[in-house]
């Protein structure tokens, strides 16, 4: 019967975790997934979670199943978190949210959401480059994808001129989808000058802006300041749809928590989008898993595991900008390995795009034993104090 199916590609993410997990040697490193990694390279489970599983099992909550679009206090937390509590649309009734299977689902259920009811146009921007899986997410949705350029591999920073040429040449109502802060897999964000630049082309040319946000308060260590995209887009009248991921912020990583969202004219209108995100969803898991949204729910819900939670995320992002320090003084001060590195400290969030090429990369992989994307990107958080010496050293022997 399946005769005729053809071997597919690994996934070029996943696929390093098992080239990994098969490599003996001692020194070896995974810098090719996005998870957090504790200072002894350890997965981290973050105090709060474990404080809100402790709350959770003194209730002994039962396992029925949720409503088709979530736990209801936890979605509206999880609004409020991205929004801001002063949102007009939030405080009006007017955002249309469900819960989602992390990021990736929202980002899946938005796709199928707008392929079918947003009338402008089937066509989604997506920066170049951008989350590998995004391309796949949108395609399967039954969108048309397209390119804008983002990243400027000269400065290795934003190419923020051919940006706003290619939204200003976009057709008029296309979708763009843009990272809300720390840029997978580039680390670049826009200014917030840039910002209000974007905010405004989308607005001239009627665009319809689609946030992406997995690492909200990973980026800077203030989940408020990595909002500022979205909340100045709801603010300067913009509706937008927007994807939310609790995997890295709260290292929920397995438990696939998540929001989707739209914001929408008024109370009535969101019931009405409300009803059709049900439609959209049933057939496709009947409703979200329950245990990552209980515990989510506890963090978000209750006052004193807020503030330990916001502590932690400043906690993670704290200690990936001390890697970002550490590793950029051991190129350029210690080991003189040629080329500019000044990108490994201004890049933000979990990633660094360190312009090393292909051929570089596999000889990391083969000779050092050290794993990454063969775009160059590498996970920070897979750096600490025992390992960013010999990475610094094996990427100055690759470059060299
Ligand atoms: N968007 C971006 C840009 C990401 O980097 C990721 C995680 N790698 C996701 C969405 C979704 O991740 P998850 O489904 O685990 O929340």
């Amino acid at each position: 019967t399946w005769s005729a199916v053809p071997a597919g590609p690994p996934d070029p993410i996943l696929g390093i975790t098992e080239a990994f997990k098969a490599d003996k040697d001692p020194r070896k490193i995974n810098l090719g997934v996005g998870a957090y990694r504790d200072e002894n390279g350890k997965p981290y489970v973050l105090n709060a979670v474990k404080k809100a599983e402790s709350l959770l099992t003194a209730t002994s909550p039962d396992k029925e199943y949720l409503p088709i679009t979530g736990l209801p206090e936890f979605t509206k937390h999880a609004a409020k978190l991205a929004y801001g509590a002063d949102s007009v649309p939030l405080k009006e009734g007017a955002i249309a949210v469900t819960q989602s299977i992390s990021g990736t689902g929202a980002l899946r259920i938005g796709g199928a959401f707008l392929a079918r009811h947003y009338p402008h146009s089937k066509i989604i921007y997506l920066p170049v480059p951008t989350w590998g899986n995004h391309i796949p997410i949108f395609k399967d949705s039954g969108l048309e994808v397209r390119g804008y350029r983002y990243f400027d591999k000269k400065s290795v920073g934003l190419d923020f001129e051919g940006l706003k040429e290619d939204l200003n040449n976009a057709p008029e109502g296309a979708i763009v989808l843009l990272h809300a802060c720390a840029h997978n897999p580039t680390g670049v964000d826009p200014t917030h000058a840039q910002w209000a630049e974007i905010s405004d082309v989308i607005a001239s040319k009627k665009l319809f802006p689609f946030f992406d946000m997995a690492y909200q308060g990973f980026a800077s260590g203030s989940t408020t300041h990595d909002a500022f995209a979205v909340r100045h887009f709801v603010k300067h009248g913009h509706q937008i749809a927007l994807a939310q991921s609790f995997a890295k912020n709260m290292g929920l990583y397995g438990e696939r928590v998540g929001l989707f969202s739209l914001t929408t004219k008024d109370a009535e209108e969101k019931k009405r989008v409300d009803s059709q995100l049900k439609i959209v969803i049933r057939p496709m898991y009947s409703n979200p898993p329950l245990h990552g949204a209980l515990l989510a729910n506890a963090i978000l819900g209750n006052e004193e595991l807020y503030q330990e939670w916001e502590g932690e995320v400043k906690g993670m992002a704290e200690r990936i900008i001390s890697m970002r320090e550490r590793l950029y003084g051991l190129l350029t001060n210690e080991l003189k390995t040629p080329g500019e590195w000044g990108h490994i400290k201004s890049q933000i969030g979990m990633f660094s795009f360190t312009g090393m090429k292909p051929e570089q990369c596999k000889a990391l992989a083969e000779k050092a034993h050290v794993y990454l994307t063969m775009d160059g990107r590498i996970s920070m958080a897979g750096l600490n104090g025992s390992n960013v010496e010999y990475f610094a050293a094996s990427v100055d022997a690759a470059v060299k």
